[in-house]
C-alpha cells in the first residue's frame, strides 16, 4: 500500500473507551531489590552496556525475571538481570535458555529456526 493512501485512507470510526470490570492478580514483589541491582549496574545494559534516557535526566533499565513462575515469583537479586527496554523484550519473544554455570552474562539464545 502507498503510503499515501494509508496515511489519508486508515480511518478507525470504531475506535473508543471500553468499561470492563475485572478482577487481576498483582505482584507483590521488593522493588529495592531490583533497584539496587541497577544501580549497581550502573543503569546499565547487562548484555549490551548501553545507558538509556541520561540525556534527559532518566534511567530507562529494566529488572527482568529470569525464571518467571506465576504462582511463586522469585524475585531474589540471583533471578535477576538487568536489561535495556530493548533487550528485555527480545528476552521475552525469545525465551532464551540462561548458562547458568557461566553466570547471567552468558546467554545462550535458543535457536528457533536452522540456517543450514
Ligand atoms: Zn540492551
Ligand atoms: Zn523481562
Amino acid at each position: 500500500m502507498l503510503e499515501n493512501q494509508l496515511l489519508s485512507n486508515s480511518v478507525d470510526l470504531n475506535s473508543s473507551f471500553e468499561e470492563k470490570m475485572q478482577i487481576s492478580k498483582i505482584r507483590k514483589l521488593d522493588r529495592s531489590i531490583g533497584n539496587n541491582l541497577k544501580m549497581f549496574y550502573g543503569y546499565r545494559c547487562q548484555i549490551c552496556g548501553e545507558l538509556i534516557g541520561e540525556e534527559y535526566s532518566a534511567h530507562v533499565v529494566e529488572a527482568h525475571l529470569i525464571d518467571y513462575f506465576v504462582k511463586i515469583i522469585n524475585n531474589n537479586s540471583s533471578n535477576q538481570l538487568i536489561v535495556c527496554p530493548i533487550h528485555n523484550r527480545i528476552i521475552h519473544k525469545v525465551n532464551p535458555v540462561f548458562d547458568r554455570k557461566n553466570k547471567v552474562l552468558n546467554i545462550v539464545m535458543k535457536k528457533t529456526r536452522s540456517n543450514a
